[in-house]
């Protein structure tokens, strides 16, 4: 089985928090997708272990997406050669054409671990010669697998980017990713207001953009297009 994309978040709700938009829409363009959870968010501190895995299976149900969880451990993800060459290995086994990860300088340091992580697993699915590396033996047996492209969603503990790569207009889907996001009952209490913030940054965007709501991306290398008609209209042109 083969993915079209690859997300990798370092917990249950990250994803939809980033990207939710963009993943309803993809999932509706019949893109088959698949997000990784470096960790189960486990221990959470509103909710007895394993609520938390029913609501993130909730969330991806509503999404439209698949969903696993790599094992790591909350709290203590790390950029290390054995968390860089497993989702290497997640990446030649599913073969995506596009990888999402967290964006990086964040202020949570698993959402910084997973953002070099996936950096790192990106280039080193493509090597090859993985019998001649100690530690390699999970990459030995696979095939390279280059993707298209790594975007890095706006991580919604940092503060707001000035500039960004590209913006998904997400307003026909808005009520998909409120929805995915309302699975985690233990982690977004209705009382507070967090929920409301992140809807309030994705309309910001969306006003910066002329939309009703828009999730905004990163790339590490320059946006190439074949087609430049590919833009959906500017606001002032
Ligand atoms: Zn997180």
């Amino acid at each position: 089985m083969t993915y079209d994309t690859l997300v990798v978040a370092a917990h249950p709700d990250d994803a939809e928090t980033q990207m939710g938009g963009t993943l309803a829409k993809l999932a509706r363009l019949g893109q088959r997708i698949l997000l990784v959870d470096l960790s189960d968010g486990e221990p959470t501190e509103f909710a007895k272990r394993g609520v938390r895995a029913t609501q993130a299976a909730d969330a991806a149900k509503i999404l439209g997406v698949d969903r696993m969880c790599l094992g790591l451990q909350d709290r203590l993800i790390d950029d290390t050669p054995a968390t860089r060459l497993a989702v290497a290995s997640l990446i030649r086994q599913y073969r995506p054409q596009w990888v999402y990860g967290t964006s990086d300088a964040c202020v949570h340091p698993d959402h910084a671990a997973a953002a070099s992580i996936v950096q790192a697993a990106v280039f080193l699915a493509r090597l090859g010669n993985w019998d001649q590396v100690p530690q390699g033996d999970l990459l030995a047996d696979q095939q390279p697998w280059a993707v298209h492209r790594l975007f890095f969603p706006h991580c919604k503990m940092e503060p707001a980017w000035a500039q960004f790569g590209f913006a998904v207009d997400v307003s026909e889907v808005y009520d998909l990713k409120r929805a995915a996001l309302a699975a985690y009952r233990s982690i977004f209490a209705p009382e507070d207001r967090l929920l409301a913030l992140y809807e309030a940054e994705d309309q910001y965007f969306g006003r910066l953009v002329g939309t009703r709501y828009a999730e905004i991306f990163r790339s590490h290398s320059p946006l190439v297009v074949d087609d430049p008609t590919v833009f959906a209209p500017g606001m002032h042109g």
